[in-house]
Protein backbone atom coordinates (compact mmCIF):
# COMPACT_ATOMS: atom_id res chain seq x y z
CA UNK A 1 0.00 0.00 0.00
CA UNK A 2 1.28 3.16 -0.63
CA UNK A 3 2.11 5.49 2.20
CA UNK A 4 -0.63 8.16 1.59
CA UNK A 5 -3.01 10.24 3.40
CA UNK A 6 -6.10 8.09 3.59
CA UNK A 7 -9.23 9.55 1.73
CA UNK A 8 -11.84 7.71 3.89
CA UNK A 9 -14.55 10.03 5.13
CA UNK A 10 -13.82 8.79 8.25
CA UNK A 11 -16.84 11.12 9.69
CA UNK A 12 -18.58 9.82 7.41
CA UNK A 13 -17.96 5.81 8.46
CA UNK A 14 -18.47 6.59 12.17
CA UNK A 15 -21.85 8.15 11.36
CA UNK A 16 -23.26 5.78 9.43
CA UNK A 17 -21.52 2.87 12.14
CA UNK A 18 -23.51 5.11 15.17
CA UNK A 19 -26.79 4.55 13.09
CA UNK A 20 -26.37 1.11 12.69
CA UNK A 21 -25.64 1.08 16.63
CA UNK A 22 -28.51 3.20 17.17
CA UNK A 23 -30.86 1.16 15.30
CA UNK A 24 -30.08 -2.08 16.24
CA UNK A 25 -29.90 -0.75 20.25
CA UNK A 26 -33.83 0.38 18.98
CA UNK A 27 -34.94 -3.38 17.59
CA UNK A 28 -33.99 -4.81 21.45
CA UNK A 29 -36.48 -2.47 22.54
CA UNK A 30 -33.33 -0.61 24.48
CA UNK A 31 -33.00 2.54 22.25
CA UNK A 32 -34.73 4.77 24.87
CA UNK A 33 -34.22 4.56 28.73
CA UNK A 34 -32.95 1.22 29.18
CA UNK A 35 -34.20 -1.83 28.82
CA UNK A 36 -38.17 -2.67 28.61
CA UNK A 37 -39.79 -5.80 28.89
CA UNK A 38 -43.05 -6.82 28.31
CA UNK A 39 -44.60 -7.35 31.33
CA UNK A 40 -46.58 -9.80 30.32
CA UNK A 41 -43.87 -11.86 30.14
CA UNK A 42 -43.47 -15.32 32.06
CA UNK A 43 -40.33 -14.88 34.20
CA UNK A 44 -39.56 -18.43 33.23
CA UNK A 45 -35.60 -19.50 32.96
CA UNK A 46 -36.02 -19.24 28.83
CA UNK A 47 -36.80 -15.19 29.37
CA UNK A 48 -34.21 -15.16 31.92
CA UNK A 49 -31.69 -16.60 29.59
CA UNK A 50 -32.85 -14.71 26.66
CA UNK A 51 -32.57 -11.49 28.41
CA UNK A 52 -29.60 -11.95 29.68
CA UNK A 53 -28.80 -12.66 26.05
CA UNK A 54 -29.75 -9.24 24.82
CA UNK A 55 -28.41 -7.20 27.84
CA UNK A 56 -24.88 -8.45 26.75
CA UNK A 57 -25.95 -7.75 23.32
CA UNK A 58 -26.77 -4.85 24.37
CA UNK A 59 -23.84 -3.52 26.56
CA UNK A 60 -21.57 -4.56 24.06
CA UNK A 61 -23.71 -2.22 21.19
CA UNK A 62 -23.56 0.41 24.01
CA UNK A 63 -19.55 0.05 24.21
CA UNK A 64 -19.12 0.56 20.62
CA UNK A 65 -21.59 3.14 20.30
CA UNK A 66 -19.55 4.88 22.88
CA UNK A 67 -16.15 4.36 21.34
CA UNK A 68 -17.88 6.23 18.46
CA UNK A 69 -18.88 8.79 19.94
CA UNK A 70 -16.50 9.20 21.37
CA UNK A 71 -14.20 8.86 17.78
CA UNK A 72 -16.86 11.86 16.82
CA UNK A 73 -15.89 14.49 19.40
CA UNK A 74 -12.15 13.63 18.40
CA UNK A 75 -12.93 14.34 14.76
CA UNK A 76 -14.67 17.92 15.71
CA UNK A 77 -11.40 18.46 18.29
CA UNK A 78 -9.31 18.17 15.71
CA UNK A 79 -7.04 14.95 17.37
CA UNK A 80 -8.76 12.15 15.49
CA UNK A 81 -6.22 9.07 14.90
CA UNK A 82 -3.88 10.17 17.49
CA UNK A 83 -3.37 7.18 20.06
CA UNK A 84 -4.74 7.83 23.41
CA UNK A 85 -2.21 6.25 25.27
CA UNK A 86 1.02 7.18 23.53
CA UNK A 87 -0.44 9.98 21.77
CA UNK A 88 1.44 8.62 18.29
CA UNK A 89 -0.65 8.66 14.65
CA UNK A 90 -2.83 5.64 14.45
CA UNK A 91 -2.00 3.85 11.26
CA UNK A 92 -4.74 4.71 8.69
CA UNK A 93 -5.33 1.56 7.30
CA UNK A 94 -6.00 0.49 11.05
CA UNK A 95 -9.10 3.63 10.97
CA UNK A 96 -10.57 2.66 7.88
CA UNK A 97 -11.16 -1.24 9.27
CA UNK A 98 -11.55 0.55 12.66
CA UNK A 99 -12.66 3.93 12.31
CA UNK A 100 -13.23 3.94 16.14
CA UNK A 101 -10.29 2.85 17.44
CA UNK A 102 -9.40 4.52 20.06
CA UNK A 103 -5.54 3.34 20.44
CA UNK A 104 -2.62 2.44 17.83
CA UNK A 105 -1.70 -1.19 17.17
CA UNK A 106 0.89 -1.34 19.68
CA UNK A 107 -1.23 0.18 22.33
CA UNK A 108 -4.36 -1.96 21.88
CA UNK A 109 -1.98 -5.03 21.70
CA UNK A 110 -1.38 -3.72 26.08
CA UNK A 111 -4.87 -2.97 26.45
ZN1 LIG B 1 -0.27 4.06 21.09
Amino acid sequence: MPPEASTVDHRALLEEERTELVAKLDELGLGGAGLTYDSNFADSSQVTAERGEVEALAATLRETLEDVERALAKLAQGNYGVCEDCGQPIDPLRLEAKPAARYCINCAAKH
